[in-house]
């Protein structure tokens, strides 16, 4: 039986409880976190050795001197390293930078000053540009687009990647439409990954405009949480193969692999981007730092080392996922009140409230010590329109405030879902 089926008296009953519980947890006074997806303490003291290297060595494996100018396309041993972690060929994978969403960024502003390969003119002189948005999705994605006045076009999210009904509809009929942000693997926040049906028809899709671009932002390509190590389809390959090599645009990063923030960026595309955004980036930099690629490429060796590493990182973090689990399942299971997603990698797990009521279980959650992400961040223009969802992080807290704080979201949970149904 769920709270919709349950008399008013039983439902009163649950309310007054939830109300009790919520007064205890304010009564408490502890200030808790569970807003961004940033890794634990422990998670960075996986990779401490990066502190200790290159050591006394600077000379990369082509004689590269790693202390000086040049090499705008990163280190070889490293972009030889994630190739296949990104599913794309070492040669046209550049490394650069510490960040994946620089380099977002920077090709958005790119493309909107500079044509891009196939464009007939740049995006700036486009009246209207718009992308289309997975929701819910990382509202830094959609951050960067207001930012430059992109308009945001929502698109649902099903169990397999975006509803590519709705895309192929949008992109083949509006010439605006000049992209897509995806994270094809343990989606942010919901967990997804994209099938291979799904991967086909973005690969092969027609699009109204020439220019149009998939952001592939595969941030958690290799942060597995169970033993099923989730493949997704080569987009790359598959865009090529249906005559589009040079849509998808591909960003990934070390940030949640080593040091977030003291990590290292790539960008993998058709060899005609390659050249594009190298032509673009040469006017802004000299060169990527290369003591932070070798160190990297040392530390890391190989694909396989790579492998390694993220199951020690999965040793700390499945723990952590699985707490939340149980939590939700106890407090809110057979309530009939919320839904979560059970990921197989990446850092979130998303909470659905059946009655809406989000902003004001964040806005409890936040009286009562513990800090959400706003209601509405995973949606474009921050409005998730059935105010429902909620994003957990359950990464960086320790498995003691992990608890306190998921216990906490579902008293606000029910003391919300509760008064609605009595309302
Ligand atoms: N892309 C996604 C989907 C993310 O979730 C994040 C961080 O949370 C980033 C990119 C940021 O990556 P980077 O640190 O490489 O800029």
């Amino acid at each position: 039986m769920t709270s919709t089926d349950l008399p008013m008296s039983d439902l009163t009953a649950q309310g007054d409880r939830a109300f009790k519980d919520y007064e205890t947890l304010r009564a408490q006074g502890r200030s808790l976190d569970l807003t961004r997806g940033k890794p634990a303490l422990e998670q960075l003291d996986i990779s401490r050795e990066l502190l200790t290297l290159p050591g006394d060595r600077w000379t990369a494996s082509d004689g590269t001197d790693c202390r000086n100018y040049g090499g705008l396309k990163g280190l070889p041993e490293l972009r030889e390293i994630f190739a296949p972690v990104l599913q794309v060929p070492a040669e046209r994978l550049l490394a650069v930078g510490n960040s994946s969403l620089e380099l977002m960024h920077d090709c958005l502003v790119h493309a909107l000053l500079s044509e891009v390969p196939g464009a007939a003119r740049r995006w700036v002189d486009d009246e209207r540009i718009a992308f289309l948005c997975p929701v819910p999705g990382y509202d830094r994605h959609f951050a960067l687009c207001e930012r430059f006045g992109m308009e945001l076009i929502s698109v649902p999210m099903t169990d397999e990647g975006p509803d590519m009904d709705v895309v192929e509809r949008l992109v083949a009929t509006d010439p605006a439409v000049k992209g897509i942000w995806c994270v094809p693997k343990y989606s942010n926040p919901t967990g997804v990954s994209y099938s291979d049906e799904v991967v086909e028809r973005l690969a092969s899709m027609p699009t109204a405009a020439p220019d149009f671009r998939i952001f592939w932002d595969n941030a958690y390509a290799v942060h597995h949480l169970t033993d099923e190590e989730v493949e997704i389809r080569d987009v790359l390959a598959a865009s090529e193969a249906h005559g589009h090599p040079d849509r998808p645009l591909v960003f990934g990063s070390t940030s949640k692999i080593t040091f977030a923030g003291a990590g290292v960026g790539f960008f993998g595309a058709s060899q005609s981007n390659v050249d594009w955004l190298i032509s673009k980036s040469s006017k802004r930099s000299i060169g990527p730092d290369k003591l932070n690629q070798l160190r990297h490429a040392l530390f890391l060796q190989d694909s396989e080392g790579v492998r390694a590493h993220m199951l020690k990182q999965r040793a700390l973090l499945q723990p952590k996922f699985e707490l939340v689990q149980q939590i939700l399942e106890r407090e809110l299971g057979g309530t009939g009140l919320a839904r979560w997603t059970s990921p197989k990698g990446g850092y979130f797990i998303t909470l659905q409230l059946v009655h809406g009521g989000a902003s004001e279980v964040v806005r409890l959650a936040g009286e009562a010590g513990t800090a959400l992400t706003p209601a509405g961040a995973t949606h474009p223009y921050g409005v998730d329109p059935d105010d429902a969802t909620i994003r957990i992080a359950p990464s960086y807290p320790s498995i003691e405030d992990l608890e306190h704080a998921v216990v906490s979201l579902a008293v606000c949970v029910r003391l919300v879902g509760y008064e609605q149904l009595l309302a």
